[in-house]
Formats: structure tokens, sequence, C-alpha cells
């Protein structure tokens, strides 16, 4: 009897252990998963901002497949063997999950019952309520680059079916103008100017958009990118200089004006009028609304601000090699960039943040950052403001008093405004989404593509 155990014992261990080994790895794993979605919850990142997948649990098997169909990481995990999302500020909407998924259990919308997410109501010309102002690309709630050009396409037609007849414009007024240089705008603009259109595109930033400001050597999936009037980009794989290669190109043989913040559109009877930060005033028969999704970041409102040294992405760390940088702002962003800029050759980091600590940063990042600051690699001043900037000198109220600082660029992550206190300002309609079904059984919003190309 003792020989049948000691053989179900040899012949069975070796299976037990596999199967022990395997579930010890998918507890663990849901551990992790478990932790990252707490803390994206407790730092505010666990809302989708755009489409995202909405996980039927009724349905859902826990099968993983949308987890390894997703392009990006960990923005879907299984808990309690369901798919979860767990970060879903970061999901870009490829899509991927939904088309994967055995079960059908997964479904494309817009908004969460807890978040709204506000898409401006538009016709299937892309026209919004205000009549000749158009809108293009994520900010009408379908992301990805692909369906941002295309939109772009689209919506530059549509302006110019709308001024078929018409005289031309007078004086210094343009047929078009394009706010947002991201792959919308430029493909708005490209296509506008090769029908024949007087277009101008006003950019906040440099000409990019999102793009601009992806991590460095970034891959980008897509599906194939036909820029107006430029070679189609073959996908599935590029790499973020790649498609800012790209973007460059495109932004090269039309009207750009970089660093021109549009705070305001009025519209008149034949006309609008654009307000750009600063004050100056320009005029255009049409205006596409190119403006992304991810807002405007918020600035000091100090003076010196507008000065070029005074930037509000962090796009390459190795650039500060050797310069005294002041970060500005208490937020993983800010954290993240200081501690980053630290580790660069050379760079002399000061961090500046007006409240007494950092609530809203991950627990990890704040050890790194505690280390860090007690290395000297990072100067600390809390409860701090910035009061002027001049060239090569920062101005702060701190708690010893005011404080001078060198400076050879100041890096501002305080937030920033979404875009959709800008499309009302402007009086466009937009209507809050929670949760609506984009793809199966669901109704698009007008205009929209039935299905995320
Ligand atoms: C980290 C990350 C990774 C991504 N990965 C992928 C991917 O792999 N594949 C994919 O297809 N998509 C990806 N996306 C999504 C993709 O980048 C966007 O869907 C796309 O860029 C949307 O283009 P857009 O022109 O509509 O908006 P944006 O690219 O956001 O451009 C909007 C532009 O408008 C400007 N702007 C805003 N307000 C104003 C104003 N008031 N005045 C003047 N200018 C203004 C902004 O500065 C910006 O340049 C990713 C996005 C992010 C953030």
């Amino acid at each position: 009897m003792n020989d049948v155990y000691a053989l179900l014992a040899i012949a069975l261990g070796p299976l037990l252990l596999l199967f022990g080994g395997i579930e010890w790895r998918i507890r663990s794993r849901e551990r992790t998963m478990r932790g990252l979605k707490q803390q994206a919850e407790q730092l505010g990142l666990a809302e989708p901002v755009s489409l995202h997948p909405w996980i039927d649990p009724d349905r859902c098997i826990g099968s993983g497949a949308c987890v390894r169909a997703c392009p990006e990481k960990n923005i879907l995990g299984i808990i309690d063997g369901r798919a979860s999302i767990i970060n879903g500020s970061a999901c870009v909407g490829h899509g991927a999950c939904e088309a994967a998924c055995p079960m059908e259990a997964i479904t494309l919308v817009f908004g969460t019952a807890r978040r709204g997410v506000d898409i401006p109501r538009v016709d299937p010309a892309f026209e919004t309520s205000v009549a000749g102002m158009f809108v293009a690309g994520e900010v009408g709630g379908m992301g990805l680059i692909r369906n941002a050009v295309e939109q772009g396409r689209q919506a530059a037609r549509s302006v110019a079916r709308s001024l078929e007849g018409r005289p031309p414009a007078p004086g210094d007024m343009r047929d078009l103008v394009v706010v947002g240089g991201g792959p919308a705008g430029l493909s708005a603009a490209r296509e506008a100017q090769s029908i024949g259109l007087d277009v101008l595109v006003c950019e906040q930033d440099d000409p990019g958009g999102a793009v601009l400001g992806y991590p460095r050597g970034k891959v980008i999936l897509t599906r194939p990118i036909e820029m107006p009037g430029m070679p189609t980009v073959p996908g599935p794989k590029l790499t973020k200089e790649q498609l800012m290669d790209v973007m460059e190109a495109a932004a090269e043989h039309v009207s750009v004006r970089s660093r021109a913040r549009v705070i305001d559109v009025r519209a008149h009877p034949e006309h609008f009028e654009i307000e750009l930060a600063g004050g100056e005033t320009l005029s255009a028969r049409r205006v596409i609304l190119a403006v992304g999704r991810r807002g405007t970041p918020r600035k000091l409102g100090v003076p010196g601000e507008e000065q070029g040294f005074v930037v509000y992405k962090l796009l390459d760390p190795e650039r500060y090699a050797g310069q005294a940088v002041l970060v500005v702002g208490g937020g993983n962003s800010a954290v993240e960039s200081a501690l980053m800029l630290s580790d660069v050759d050379g760079a002399t980091v000061a961090l500046s943040y007006r409240g007494a600590a950092f609530h809203r940063v991950a627990p990890e990042t704040r050890g790194r950052l505690e280390a860090a600051v007690a290395a000297g690699r990072i100067h600390l001043l809390l409860e701090s403001t910035v009061r002027r900037l001049d060239f090569g000198r920062a101005h702060l109220d701190a708690l010893e008093g005011p404080v001078e600082l060198p400076v050879d660029a100041v890096l501002v992550q305080i937030g920033g405004t979404l875009p959709t206190v800008f499309l009302q300002k402007v009086g466009i309609l937009v209507d809050t989404h929670h949760g609506r079904r984009v793809i199966r059984g669901g109704t698009p919003p007008a205009g929209l593509p039935a299905r995320p190309q």
C-alpha cells in the first residue's frame, strides 16, 4: 500500500508543484495589479479621459487576452479572476482589447459612471452648434493618430464645401484658422491648402500635438497614416522620433504659428475673431478646433513667464546637462521631472511647491524624492511661490523669506485646464457621456466612423 502512495506522490508531485507554481504566479500578479490600481486611484489616474474599454463582468472569464493585446503597459490587469482597468488615464483607445476578447465582454465607451466625458455636438460634416466652427481629432472623442489625421482631412473638405461660391475673403481675413497643430490640425491645414484655401494654424506649443510629449523612443502602434499630400506612413510600429519627423515635415509647407495660444473665438455674421494670448486678434471665415483632449498647461501668471526659457513639458532631460533648472509644481509630473533632471550630468535642480507636503505623489516616488533631497541632488523649497522670472534668475517667496535662484530653465508643471472649458467659452454645445457605447450595438457620435481604425 505504501508503494502505491509513493508511486502516486512521484507521479502527482511534479503536477502539484507545477499547478502550485502557476497559482502562486497568478496570485502574485493579481496582488501587483491591485496595488497599482489603488495607487492610480489615490493619484486620480484611474479614470479614463477618452475612449476606453468597458468590461462586462458577467461575460468576462479572465482569459487575459485583453491584457496581452493592449499595446500600452498596465492599463488592464486581472483582479479576482476578471479583467479590470488599472491605470485608465493612460488608455489611448487603441481598441485592441475589444477585438481580442474571446467572450465579447468588452465594449469601447466614452466616459464612466463617475466621470463624464464632454464631447462637442457635431453634425456629419464635423460642424459644431456654432455655424462655421468645426472640430477634428481627439477633441471630438475619438483618439488615435490615424483617426485624427482622417478627421482633419474631412473637416477641411467640409469647410471648403461651406465656402463654395462665396467671394474671396476681404483684406487680411483668412479663409480658415485651425486651432491646434497636432495630427488633426496639420492634416486639416494641408488638405485645406491643397484645395486652395488661405489657412493658418495656431499652436500654443510647437507643432506635433500629443506626439511631441511622448517619452523619448516610445513605440507607437498605428495603422497606416495618410497625411494629405505626403507618402503614406506604414504601420504598425513607429518610434516617437520617426513620427515627429512626419509631423515636422507636415508642418513645413503650411503656415503655422508656434507659441500662439488661442484664448477666445468670437462669432460674427460672416466671420470669426480669434483672440490670442497676448491680445492679438486674427480674423477668419471658418475655424477648425483641433485642440485634442490633453488641455492647456496652467500658467504661473507671473512677470517674465512669457520668456523662452520657461517650458511646460520635459521633452528631453539630457538637454539640460550642466544647467540650473527650477521645477515648479507638487504633483507626480513635477516630482518625476525633478527626479529625472537630477540624474542628468551637471544639472542643478530646485523644486518649488506651494504646499507643505506632496500628498498627490505616489509613495514610491515620494521615497525617491526624499532620497534625492537628502543626497543634495534636489534643492527642495516647500511652501514657496514664484514671484518673478528674470532672464537667468528666479525670484521666490519662501518660508525663510525672499529667495533668488540662478536659473537657465524653468519647468512649470502645475496642471492644466481641460478643453471643455474652451469649447464652452466659444459657445459650442457639449454633451456629457457617462459610459456611452460607441461600437457594438451603439451609435457613434455624428460624423465619427463606427469603429476606430
Ligand atoms: C502617451 C501617449 C501615447 C499614445 N500612443 C498612441 C499610439 O501608440 N498610437 C496612436 O494612434 N495614438 C496614440 N496616442 C494618442 C494620439 O497621440 C492622439 O489621439 C492624437 O495625437 C490626437 O491628435 P489631435 O490632433 O486630435 O490632438 P493632439 O495631438 O492632442 O494635438 C492638439 C494640439 O492642440 C494644441 N492646443 C490645444 N489648445 C490650444 C489652444 N487653445 N491654442 C492653440 N493650440 C492649442 C495642443 O498644444 C496640441 O499641440 C497616444 C497618446 C498619448 C498621450
